[in-house]
């Protein structure tokens, strides 16, 4: 806090601003400013200058805030959805009517740095590599492809509810009545069991069927043949694909971390098994 104080020398009134600072929990008087030998005049110029020091430090405050640096601050999964949706970054899908579990919206800002995430991932992974390709393979395809990459026969939850503390639990299948309540254990009700498939089936046509796709990875199997051949790759290579995947969750939660829609960044590096390859991920050699 800064005061006007008054030094009188040979007779004569002299005003200074000094400010009272604590340095190693000692305080320590600092001179900041000479105000002059009018008492009326030295008053308004320290008011004057108070008023420009204020505004300094506010400035500094919000800088501080803005980098983040300073301030370490803790915040729950839920302050974290309300800021995105405050700030227009993330919106529950559809909030006028309620939303629906598990979707989200991105507003302005988050749909900005969803591309340029994106946008980044592939200069460096594709774009800055001779060995990796990229493919945009559709969002529903012939259900055979499930069905040999076993997702139709084990890509689903099994639950199961808890005899003793009643909480649902979710068990693989080879683990059925083999286990016991992670939260209690208690023993499960085995006769409470569901299956709940995490694939969205859907009507193709008027009487076809098959699944938003669970993954992009499947597409990329597919179409190695092709890729290989119109690429002109030889192995080991890489098929990179972005694109939206879903999943059928049974308690979607925790904002966009557990979610039924979601969009997937990945590369399937294709090699012979029986041999190590060096893969550089910018100035890193891994061996794969
Ligand atoms: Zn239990």
């Amino acid at each position: 806090m800064a005061f006007v104080v008054k030094k009188t020398i040979s007779g004569n009134d002299y005003y200074y601003l000094n400010e009272n600072n604590r340095i190693d929990g000692k305080v320590k008087t600092k001179t900041i400013a000479y105000l002059g030998k009018v008492k009326k005049e030295a008053k308004k110029k320290a008011e004057e200058i108070i008023r420009k020091m204020d505004k300094e430090k506010k400035k500094k405050i919000i800088q501080i805030g803005r980098v983040g640096e300073l301030e370490k601050v803790n915040i729950s999964i839920d302050d974290m959805a309300a800021f995105c949706k405050r700030k227009g970054f993330v919106y529950p899908s559809a909030e006028i009517y309620g939303g629906m579990a598990g979707f989200w919206d991105y507003g302005p800002f988050g749909v900005e740095m969803k591309n340029n995430l994106k946008n980044d991932w592939w200069k460096f992974h594709v774009h800055g590599r001779d060995d990796i390709v990229g493919i945009d393979g559709s969002i529903i395809t012939n259900p055979k492809v499930w069905k040999a990459s076993g997702h139709e026969e084990n890509f689903n939850d099994v639950l199961v509810i808890c005899k003793k503390c009643k909480k649902l639990g979710k068990v693989d299948k080879h683990e059925i009545g083999k286990v016991k309540c992670i939260n209690c254990n208690g023993e499960y009700d085995w006769g409470s069991v569901k299956e709940i498939e995490q694939m969205f089936k859907i009507k193709v046509g008027l009487d076809g069927f098959s699944y938003l796709r669970p993954e992009t990875a499947q597409l990329i199997f597919t179409n190695f043949k092709f890729v290989q051949e119109n690429a002109r790759l030889k192995l080991p290579f890489g098929i990179a694909q972005i694109g939206k995947a879903f999943r059928n969750e049974n308690a979607p939660r925790d904002f966009i971390f557990r979610d039924r829609e979601i969009e997937q960044m990945e590369i399937e590096y294709i090699g012979d098994t029986n041999e190590k390859y060096p893969y550089k991920i910018g100035n890193t050699v891994i061996l794969i």
